[in-house]
């Protein structure tokens, strides 16, 4: 003590502990990245599902119709849901890479799992695909001689998530996963969907990991009508959907839609106007989600994570500190109420440079970032502008 006090004076010693207090304050108000471990699966099975747009679809005077719109529009349309999508998340990741993120990869999903949400006469129409080059369903989803494995990879990498979660193995995990599967109905491949990947990882959490009450939080910019057909009457499973409101694509999710039977009050959805941004879509996340949680208690929390809210998808308007910001929110739900039970399955996002970027900002918020809070673009620019400017017009 003696040194101590030489060494920091007569009252040194507690300032130097009040400095050692402040700094550990200091810590927890602002996060570390690498402070949480995450773990990221990705397998590169998910690649094989490439459709290819010149196979024949849509039979008869539909298929017309569509061939007479595209050609009148004078551009070659692509499949916006392509490998290229999960190969830009990757590199960006390998490119910038995050303290406390390993790798992994995934497995195939078995048909018994995916039998818990799809019926069996679905998988088998789907199962006699395997290795065909068809369109499946007039909205879009195409399979190509990859697919079905890709499919199938992609519901089984979201089991791998869960249960790395589940087991402790890492505070939350996030599944690169591909063809997404939101749109997927227990009887129908939908909106380049072709296997529920989220509800097939719910489902299996409760059959064989324990797991009673299990939130999914859907944020893509699309409404999972998919994963609400699929647990509609189920009081143990609640979906939370933000989305931008019908007519937009799929036409579903409107407010008055909150599950039926036993499972009335577990579906929540919350249709957004075009053009939604942060400060919107996170009230909707603090003053909805949470206390909704905080009535579900879930001992597991799934998020169905889209990219497609961002202002360069051109469906809602979200930047990338809002992705941080929800994250965030999300976070300190599963802190409250099944701390390290979080695992994130990628949906849709089709701008190759917001998706990539959201998702690693979002991975950033889940190893321990730091996630701003969002403000409405430019005020604070048009501020300091002011300051700059009135100066000029003041005779003094
Ligand atoms: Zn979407």
């Amino acid at each position: 003590m003696a040194s101590a006090c030489r060494r920091y004076g007569k009252h040194g010693y507690w300032s130097v502990l009040e400095t050692k207090s402040r700094t550990v304050e200091q810590a927890r108000e602002q996060p570390v990245i690498g402070d949480r471990s995450v773990l990221v699966f990705y397998d590169e099975r998910v690649l094989g599902h490439e459709p290819n747009i010149e196979e024949p679809f849509l039979p008869g005077r539909l298929a017309r119709r569509v061939k007479e719109i595209l050609e009148g529009l004078d551009v070659k349309w692509s499949y916006p849901e392509h490998p290229g999508r999960v190969r830009a998340v990757m590199e960006l990741l390998k490119a910038e890479p995050i303290a406390g993120v390993t790798f992994r990869s995934g497995k195939p999903a078995t048909r018994e799992q995916l039998a818990r949400v799809h019926t069996l006469s679905y998988l088998d129409d789907i199962f006699a695909m395997r290795g065909q080059n068809a369109w499946l369903d007039r909205d879009t989803t195409a399979v190509s001689t990859g697919s079905v494995e890709a499919a199938e990879v992609a519901a089984g990498t979201a089991i791998a998530a869960v249960e790395a979660v589940v087991a402790g193995e890492a505070q939350s995990s996030f599944a690169l996963v591909r063809p997404p599967g939101h749109h997927a109905e227990p009887v129908r491949a939908r909106g380049f969907c072709l296997f529920n990947n989220v509800a097939v990882a719910a489902a299996h959490a409760q059959a064989e990991l324990g797991c009673r009450r299990v939130l999914i939080i859907d944020w893509d910019a699309h409404h999972a009508n998919g994963t609400q057909a699929i647990f509609y009457s189920d009081p143990d499973v609640m979906l939370f959907d933000t989305h931008r409101a019908s007519p937009f694509y799929p036409g579903s999710g409107h407010i008055e839609e909150v599950g039926a039977g036993a499972g009335e009050g577990t579906t929540v959805n919350v249709p957004l106007p075009a053009g939604t941004g942060d400060i919107a879509m996170v009230k909707a996340f603090r003053d909805i989600l949470v206390p909704a949680a905080e009535w579900f208690e879930p001992d597991l929390v799934l998020v169905s994570a889209g990219f497609d809210p961002h202002r360069l998808d051109l469906a809602l308007n979200l930047s990338y500190d809002g992705f941080a910001a929800i994250t965030e929110v999300v976070q300190e739900v599963v802190d409250r109420h099944c701390p390290g039970r979080l695992a994130m399955i990628l949906e849709g996002g089709y701008h190759l440079e917001s998706l990539a970027r959201g998702a690693h900002t979002v991975i950033e918020v889940l190893a321990g970032g730091d996630a701003p809070t969002p403000g409405e673009a430019g005020v604070e620019e048009v501020a300091e502008a002011v300051a700059f400017h009135l100066s000029a017009f003041r005779d003094d």
